[in-house]
């Protein structure tokens, strides 16, 4: 149920100024049992039996990145050789010499492993993330360096999460972080805020156990004109998706996008976020806010796109939260490199 005054939602303008406890599910919504927050993750001492030691997190990261056996970046040939003392591996056929973490995320890391794997950890094991300040006290490690970090891991998050295309039921929103309800200037067009889309995809319509959530996806945008909603759509919803959004205009591009979309005008405000056919993607944009403010209490605009996917990442895998770990580790050793000018740039705009 809503906690707090729904006079202080729009449905589409979330302020990170409002005060919290607006977050749990509305009540069209029924509560049930919900296996995802009952599951088994990783405890901490299994993580430590696991992840311990620096040749553990190795073994792990190896097999990762090479789950068929070592290939050599630069001839393919799998035959090698370790040298441990420098912690590389040379290929025994052109005699190139590379390390598990060279061409990742992780290139060119000083830090050790360890405290790469327990900073995934505890980025991934709660339902919340935890701030670079955290970081910085669990890890031992100065800001700077939990920063850069946190932004590397939610980096990966991005990049896996970009390709994501959503189909069946989708709520679709318009959604705005940041900026004030009661100033007179809200909603949509005005300035000072960041637009962003947000896309639900929820079990048919008429399934036994009611609807249920499947998929988010939270896109910033640089505005909800026709031809920015519909580049998204393009990228973000199959062709055969029955989608439904309010009344907003650039909205009605859906219709050549996608089979059905369904159009929903309504007096607008915050009735829209009590109407059930957007219940799910209203309530996803409380849990945002909550989780965001619970954590950061600001967030830079700049970075917005990698606190969304880092939302959305966690969200869409929360189902098997036991091997939530390896899949972020998996996804880290496939991501090139982040550009040391683009993490800078991200630095300075902090
Ligand atoms: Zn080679």
């Amino acid at each position: 149920m809503w906690c707090g005054t729904l006079g202080e939602l729009t449905g589409f303008v979330y302020s990170l100024e409002a005060p919290l406890g607006l977050l749990s599910r509305p009540r069209s919504l029924p509560v049930t049992y919900s296996p995802s927050q009952f599951q088994r993750g990783l405890s901490f001492p299994k993580f430590l039996s696991q992840f311990g030691t620096e040749e553990q997190c190795l073994q792990e990261m190896f097999a990762s990145r090479w789950p068929k056996g070592f290939i050599c970046p630069e001839c393919g040939g799998q035959e090698h050789c370790r040298l441990p003392r420098r912690g590389l591996y040379q290929c025994n056929v052109c005699h190139t010499q590379t390390s598990v973490t060279a061409g990742t995320i992780f290139h060119g890391t000083h830090l050790p492993l360890t405290s790469w794997f327990l900073a995934m950890h505890l980025l991934t094991c709660g339902k919340h993330s935890v701030s670079a300040m955290e970081l910085k006290r669990q890890l031992g490690v100065t800001y700077e360096t939990a920063w850069r970090m946190k932004q590397k891991i939610l980096h990966v998050m991005l990049e896996r999460e970009n390709g994501r295309v959503l189909s069946g039921r989708v709520e679709v929103d318009d959604a705005y972080m940041g900026g004030e309800r009661h100033d007179g200037t809200t909603g949509r067009g005005t300035t000072g805020k960041t637009p962003f889309l947000a896309a639900v995809q929820t079990t048919p319509d008429g399934d036994p156990d009611g609807r249920k959530v499947l998929y988010v996806k939270l896109t910033k945008v640089r505005n909800f004109k026709g031809r920015t909603v519909k580049t998204w759509a393009k990228r973000s919803l199959a062709t055969a998706s029955h989608v439904l959004t309010d009344g907003m205009t650039g909205f009605r591009c859906l219709r050549t996008v996608v089979k059905h979309h369904d159009r929903k005008v309504m007096p607008g405000g915050w009735r829209s976020a009590k109407h059930p056919a957007f219940a799910w993607v209203n309530t996803i944009l409380g849990n945002l806010k909550g989780s965001l403010l619970g954590v950061c209490r600001w967030v830079s605009v700049k970075h917005l796109p990698r606190y969304l996917a880092e939302f959305q990442w966690r969200f869409n895998r929360r189902f098997d939260l036991s091997t939530i770990l390896q899949r972020l580790l998996r996804a880290a050793v496939l991501t090139p490199p982040l550009p040391e000018n683009l993490l800078v740039l991200a630095e300075r705009s902090r």
